[in-house]
């Protein structure tokens, strides 16, 4: 009852192998037009009327009643017209507004940014394991540390001081760690050439997730960033850099594309997911379950 009162939810079914989805003029096809495997789990029921079970379905949450309800609270209204009545200050980017990626979609779509109603909408990308757990031995020099309430996950969990490394870090422990910790924790414990590589590398992110950029720095640092990674390549073996290392290079072209990074890292959304698995009542259909708890929730 509850649900349907609520904002709207659209099943449509789906192949097991996620090769398509039954919709539209597919609506009716019994098995994939891709790989042929069925629709429907087979029965022995003979009995035409008889409710058929499908392998798969995509829950589909439709945007346009969920954005007119944005707009429906004057509160949640006034946040989704902010960047009308945002002022940009000269050379820095506090708001994606500010930055070239906004204002070049805006000068390639006039009309589309007339209406300061008009909603931009980001992707965020990332999958997540509904019934995983992590269990990790707690020992180490990591436990010493204290940072403040919400800042950060428990660090200690994360080191087996059996093998000394540093496990199951999840992305965000990672950036305190690289932002935060290694300019501190090897700061008298490898020679001073290898500390300074990686102070500046722990530097360039400091700097990348500024709030407030300014475009000066920004641009200084995108024609050093060569420099810091190559110092690292002194110090470290080839076979330590791959792709990951690389990305480093387009980091801060990227911030003075977008904006600030607050606005478009993924934490939010992992944080977002975590609340969303706890929502498992039902572990044979954890995808529905979690979507049942979260519609009541909602409405
Ligand atoms: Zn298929």
């Amino acid at each position: 009852m509850v649900r349907d009162l609520g904002l709207p939810i659209e099943k449509i079914h789906a192949c097991k192998n996620g090769c398509m989805l039954y919709w539209k003029d597919d609506i009716d096809m019994e098995y994939c037009k891709f790989c042929g495997d069925p629709t429907y789990k087979p029965t022995r029921d003979r009995n035409p009327l008889r409710k058929k079970f499908l392998y798969a379905i995509l829950r589909y949450f439709s945007l346009t009643p969920r954005l007119q309800r944005l707009y429906g609270s004057p509160t949640t209204a006034e946040h989704m017209i902010l960047h009308a009545n945002h002022v940009m200050g000269k050379g820095s980017i506090c708001h994606p507004f500010d930055a070239e990626v906004w204002r070049h979609f805006d000068r390639t779509h006039p009309n589309f940014a007339l209406e300061p109603r008009n909603v931009r909408l980001g992707l965020c990308r990332d999958g997540f394991a509904p019934t995983g757990s992590m269990k990790r031995k707690i020992s180490g020099w990591v436990k010493c540390l204290r940072f403040p309430n919400g800042y950060v996950s428990n660090l200690a969990r994360c080191v087996n001081m059996t093998e000394l490394r540093l496990h199951g870090m999840k992305s965000h422990v990672c950036h305190i760690f690289m932002q935060k910790l290694i300019p501190i924790a090897f700061r008298d414990m490898v020679p001073e050439h290898v500390w300074s590589a990686l102070m500046e590398v722990s530097l360039l992110f400091q700097i990348l997730c500024f709030t407030t950029l300014d475009v000066r720095k920004v641009q200084e640092l995108e024609d050093s960033v060569a420099v810091i990674m190559c110092n690292l390549e002194k110090v470290f073996h080839p076979a330590f850099f791959y792709s990951m290392e690389h990305l480093n290079l387009h980091l801060s072209n990227e911030d003075r594309l977008g904006d600030p990074v607050q606005y478009r890292w993924m934490y939010p959304f992992e944080r977002f997911l975590r609340e969303l698995k706890k929502k498992v009542k039902n572990k044979i259909h954890v995808e529905a379950s979690i979507i049942e708890a979260y519609i009541v929730e909602k409405n």
